[in-house]
């Protein structure tokens, strides 16, 4: 089907002249193509009429810098996050790596014996300490203990939390160097 002139009239948006009106009306009804253009059309006229181009309100650029940082922040913890979430992959894949090594070296049956030794001797040692820690507590006086159990916690979560701000450290840092 021929869609010339009418495409171009559709288009162009000129005044018709009342037989052109004819004619494009009578190829409109038959015709899906130039029809859809002409909807379409009428449709995005439509949306521009209907649609008020308010002024920015005031405030509205500081808003807007204001959402750039926060998303720009939330880049940065993204990648922070990418970043521990690496490390924590490569320790499980570093450790997978280690039983498996150790399966490859011994026998699954040496492995599993060997793991269960390990706990048990575990179970044996904690069984000492708590022994010990009786012992200690009928000799030491309970401030001094408390105040070595406190100590060494506070030194557990001290070397914790530096690891931790280490790690933080330098996933932040890789994010600054790659601006
Ligand atoms: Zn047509």
């Amino acid at each position: 089907m021929e869609h010339q002139p009418f495409e171009n009239w559709i288009l162009s948006g000129d005044p018709l002249t009342p037989s052109q009106l004819t004619e494009l009306d009578n190829h409109l009804s038959i015709c899906p193509h130039c029809k859809s253009i002409q909807e379409g059309l009428s449709g995005v006229e439509d949306l521009i009429r209907s649609s008020t181009f308010e002024s920015p309100s005031p405030g509205f650029s500081r808003r807007f810098a204001v959402l750039a940082a926060q998303r720009e922040e939330e880049a940065r913890r993204l990648q922070s996050y990418f970043f521990l979430g690496w490390t924590l992959v490569i320790t499980v894949i570093v450790s997978i790596g280690y039983l498996g090594t150790l399966f490859l070296t011994q026998s699954p049956n040496e492995v599993i014996s060997g793991l269960m030794s390990s706990t048990i001797q575990a179970a044996f040692q904690l069984d000492n300490m708590l022994q010990m820690v009786k012992t200690w507590m009928h000799y030491i006086p309970l401030p001094i203990t408390l105040a070595i159990v406190a100590g060494s916690a506070s030194l557990v979560v001290l070397l914790t939390s530096g690891w931790i701000i280490s790690v933080w450290k330098v996933s932040t840092q890789g994010v600054k160097t790659n601006e």
